[in-house]
């Protein structure tokens, strides 16, 4: 038996109870520290896993209780009176995200940090992990990336084995009835397993994946695993992944995968639900592996702080999109078409010039991760315009050295001297490794980009490579599409949502009409120029309305009737468009 066995079991699916007891092997009178993480790598916010622990109990080896003593919202501590202690706990498990845990009668799925208590004196030995069928549920199987002990088939309730604590954490698993495909990369196993209902060609999807695998091992230039599974929960409404080192949990809506009934279309909620994938596959390597020194190891029980997430965020978001460039699934217009989005969310927010990328990172347990009704206006994205600095990144060094060398290069050098080792980095170590490459101060330009809060301005470097950017502007009052035109478009600088009378205001943008009228968050706008505002209704008023001219508007704060002013501004420049001038020279962009 290893030192630390975790067997879990289904114990109560419709009251979402996972039922866990935990043994060590222990020393008469020797005291052993139990903790659940406050948090888990990659979602840099304090979650409290603990909270959902039911009934903690401890006993002995003979069977007599052993008393457990409360340390804090997620310690505790056990004296051990023999040669083994035996904790049981329950666990509620009724969160439907990538993050936590979940059980009901359709599926079940669990995290690590959310259900196994850590012996933390016994945290870096080997553990096992036995799981337990529901004999109700006959059907279901096993899918993670945990290692499985000799007796134990892929896909079979029973052993799991992990090198530590750590490593146990890292491999979430999901039960179910669910579906599966697999595909090689290099002789490498991947599954594409999907715990939901759906109607996606999984053929068509292994196909693509697999293009945008390869893509990412040969930038690499190795395989850092034996196996590697794509676990995806679907929903009617839903997003999001979690990058963990030989497995990723997504999540998307049921209609993102490709139509079997429509071989030839490429929508775009299948590309983002493609370029998902391909951004938690590159975090396989970015992130789990090359990680910041702050992160070697995860001090997971308060926040750890580091300027970097720029760099393991921004360079996997700004490799998301291009690889479905290079890996032949889209083309080049598109992959414009996709940066040009990038390009706009930041040149449309106005935090960029009150926050560096370097402190957006730092500051992402509270201002990112928690972002308030302000954060349009006061925060700046690290994965957007951390995607943007990547991309300028890879020009410079590439139009520097006659393209001897790109971000791809960095990513290699990255590889071999922090990924491979084990090894930490700091902000550093990025300046001087593209000082190296670029035999120049590029690196220092590079901090630079990182540590100040300005506009970043593409025209410049995207010009060196042939591409254009125009800047347009929004082209209806409540929507982020964009016009080219130098004709006037009224602009309020707030979105909206409809309402039975009226619009309810979501957002108001800095120093907008909107602002200036006093209209904010949560306020019903019933009435502009003494005529009903309604959803279909507002824009067309606006459109009739001078611009730069005081107007009455009637809105509700809560039940108060307020009257005010508004005066429409012609919209400012805020979308970008790219297009190609010189396909010769976009060329050097794209090469490996
Ligand atoms: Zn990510």
């Amino acid at each position: 038996m290893s030192n630390v066995h975790y067997t879990l079991s289904l114990a109560s699916p419709n009251a979402h109870l996972f039922a866990v007891e935990l043994t060590f092997s222990s020393q008469v009178g020797q005291s052993y520290q139990l903790s659940l993480p406050a948090w888990l790598p990659g979602s840099y916010m304090i979650r409290d896993f603990a909270k959902n622990i039911i009934s903690l109990h401890a006993e002995s080896a003979n069977g007599a209780a052993v008393d457990i003593e409360k340390l804090d919202k997620q310690n505790w501590r056990v004296i051990a009176t023999d040669e083994k202690v035996t904790v049981r706990y329950q666990i509620y498990a009724f969160d439907q995200s990538v993050r936590t845990a979940y059980l009901d009668n359709q599926r079940g799925f669990f995290n690590g940090s959310s259900v196994f208590l850590s012996v933390d004196e016994l945290a870096g030995k080997p553990c096992q992990l036995t799981l337990i069928p529901f004999a109700e549920f006959s059907q279901w199987r096993v899918a993670t990336g945990l290692t499985r002990a000799k007796n134990t088939e892929k896909f079979a309730w029973g052993d799991y084995v992990a090198d530590d604590y750590q490593h146990l954490i890292d491999c979430p698993v999901a039960l179910g009835d669910f579906d599966c495909t697999e595909f090689e990369v290099e002789g490498v196993r991947h599954h594409l397993v999907f715990t939901s209902n759906h109607y996606g060609d999984t053929q068509r999807l292994a196909n693509d994946v697999a293009k945008l695998c390869q893509h990412h091992v040969n930038l690499f230039g190795e395989i850092p695993f034996n196996e590697y599974w794509f676990i995806t929960h679907l929903l009617e409404n839903g997003f999001g992944g979690l990058e963990h080192k030989n497995s990723t949990i997504l999540q998307a809506s049921r209609f993102d995968l490709p139509n079997p009934q429509r071989p030839e279309e490429l929508t775009d909620e299948y590309k983002t639900f493609l370029s998902l994938c391909s951004h938690e596959y590159f975090h396989a390597w970015n992130v789990c592996r090359i990680k910041p020194k702050e992160f070697t190891p995860y001090a997971l029980g308060n926040e750890v702080y580091t300027e970097q997430l720029w760099a393991y965020e921004g360079i996997t978001s700004y490799y998301d999109d291009f690889s479905l460039y290079r890996a032949g699934i889209i083309s080049f217009d598109d992959y414009l078409k996709l940066l040009s989005k990038t390009a706009t969310r930041v040149y449309r927010g106005k935090g960029e010039t009150k926050q560096s990328v370097a402190e957006s990172s730092f500051y992402t347990w509270t201002k990112f991760y928690k972002q308030g009704p302000d954060a349009a206006n006061n925060i700046v994205s690290y994965y957007t315009k951390g995607s943007l600095i990547a991309l300028w990144l890879d020009i410079s060094l590439r139009t520097k050295t006659n393209n001897q060398y790109s971000l791809d290069t960095l990513m290699r050098e990255l590889w071999i001297h922090f990924g491979r080792p084990g090894l930490g980095t700091q902000q550093h170590d990025f300046v001087n490794i593209v000082n190296i490459l670029s035999n120049d101060n590029l690196g220092d330009i590079l901090l630079s980009h990182i540590e100040q809060a300005d506009k970043f301005e593409l025209v410049e470097i995207l010009n060196q490579v042939g591409v254009k950017v125009n800047k347009s502007k929004f082209a209806k009052l409540n929507s982020l599409d964009t016009k080219n035109t130098e004709a006037y478009i009224p602009y309020l600088g707030a979105m909206y949502a409809k309402q039975s009378l009226g619009v309810k205001i979501t957002s108001v943008s800095e120093d907008s009409p909107a602002e200036k009228a006093g209209l904010t968050i949560g306020d019903i706008l019933i009435a502009v120029d003494n005529m009903k505002a309604s959803e279909a209704s507002l824009t067309k008023l606006a459109n009739h309305i001078s611009a730069n001219t005081p107007v009455s508007c009637l809105y509700f704060r809560d039940d108060q009737l307020i009257s005010s002013e508004i005066a429409f501004e012609d919209s400012p420049l805020a979308a970008i468009e790219l297009s190609v001038v010189d396909e010769q020279q976009i060329k050097q962009w794209q090469q490996f």
